[in-house]
C-alpha cells in the first residue's frame, strides 16, 4: 500500500474508534490530563502524521520540547501487539516488557491540552476511562473495551507493517530527521535501533471467547476499511 493509502485508512480506523467511544460510557473530558505521560507508543505511520502536522502548522518548536523534556524513565516497548498475538498463538512466552514507567506529563502537554489533539496517536485516543483518574488514582476500563482497543491497536500495526513501534518521543524525535522522514516516505528506513520494535502484519486477532459474538461487527468494520 501507497504512504498515501495507508495514512487514509489510519484517519479512517481513527474515524472508526471515535463512533465506537461515543457510545461508551466514560469520564474523559476537556483539560483532563492525568492520562497524558511520556508513555505512550505508537507507529512509526503515526509519527509521520504528527510530524507532517507538527511542521505544517507551525509547531516545529514541539519538538524542541520533546528533546528537552524527555523523560529518562519512558516507557519503551520490547514487544509489539501483533507480535504477542503471533507468540500467544505459538504458545511461546513473550520478552519481559520494561518495567520503567515515568509518572511525568507527556512533553507536548501545555495547559492540560493536547496542541496535536487532532492527530494524537492510537495509544492516546483509547485511554479512556469510566471514572476520573485524577481523582481515584487509576483508570477503570470495562474488559470489553479492552478486547476493542486491542484489535484497533493489531490494526494499526498493520497498517504500517513495514514500519517500526516506539516511545511516543522516540517516534518524533525519528521523524524530526529530514533523512528519517525521507527515508519513511520512501519506504527504506532501516531499523532504527534498539528503542524500536519492528511492525508485523496481523496473523491472528486477539480477542476472548467471551467477546467473540459482542465484538464481530466492529471486526467486520475494521475488514471493510
Ligand atoms: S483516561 Fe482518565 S485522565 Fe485520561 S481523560 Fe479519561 S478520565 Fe481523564
Ligand atoms: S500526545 Fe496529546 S493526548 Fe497524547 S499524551 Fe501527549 S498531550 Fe496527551
Amino acid at each position: 500500500m501507497y504512504l498515501e493509502q495507508r495514512l487514509n485508512v489510519l484517519n479512517k480506523v481513527y474515524g472508526l474508534y471515535n463512533d465506537v467511544a461515543k457510545n461508551l460510557d466514560v469520564a474523559c473530558k476537556k483539560y483532563c490530563a492525568a492520562c497524558c505521560t511520556p508513555n505512550v507508543t505508537m507507529t512509526t505511520l503515526e509519527g509521520y502524521l504528527i510530524a507532517n502536522h507538527m511542521t505544517s502548522n507551525g509547531q516545529a518548536n514541539l519538538f524542541r520540547n520533546i528533546q528537552s523534556k524527555i523523560s529518562r524513565n519512558r516507557f519503551k516497548p520490547q514487544i509489539t501487539t501483533n507480535r504477542l498475538a503471533d507468540l500467544c498463538m505459538k504458545g511461546d512466552d513473550p520478552p519481559e516488557e520494561e518495567k520503567k514507567h515515568s509518572n511525568k506529563s507527556c512533553p507536548v502537554l501545555k495547559d492540560n491540552l493536547c496542541p496535536i489533539y487532532e492527530v494524537r496517536p492510537f495509544g492516546c485516543r483509547c485511554f479512556i476511562s469510566k471514572h476520573d483518574c485524577s481523582k481515584a488514582g487509576y483508570a477503570k476500563v470495562d474488559p470489553f473495551v479492552m478486547t476493542v482497543n486491542t484489535l484497533f491497536l493489531q490494526f494499526v500495526e498493520h497498517i504500517d507493517s513495514m514500519g517500526f513501534s516506539g516511545n511516543f518521543a522516540d517516534v518524533l524525535l525519528l521523524m524530526a530527521s529530514n533523512e528519517n522522514h525521507g527515508n519513511y516516505k520512501m519506504n527504506t528506513l532501516n531499523h532504527p535501533g534498539p528503542d524500536f520494535v519492528p511492525n508485523l502484519k496481523i496473523k491472528v486477532l486477539m480477542v476472548p471467547p467471551e467477546h467473540r459474538i459482542k465484538v464481530k461487527p466492529v471486526i467486520d468494520a475494521l475488514l471493510n476499511l
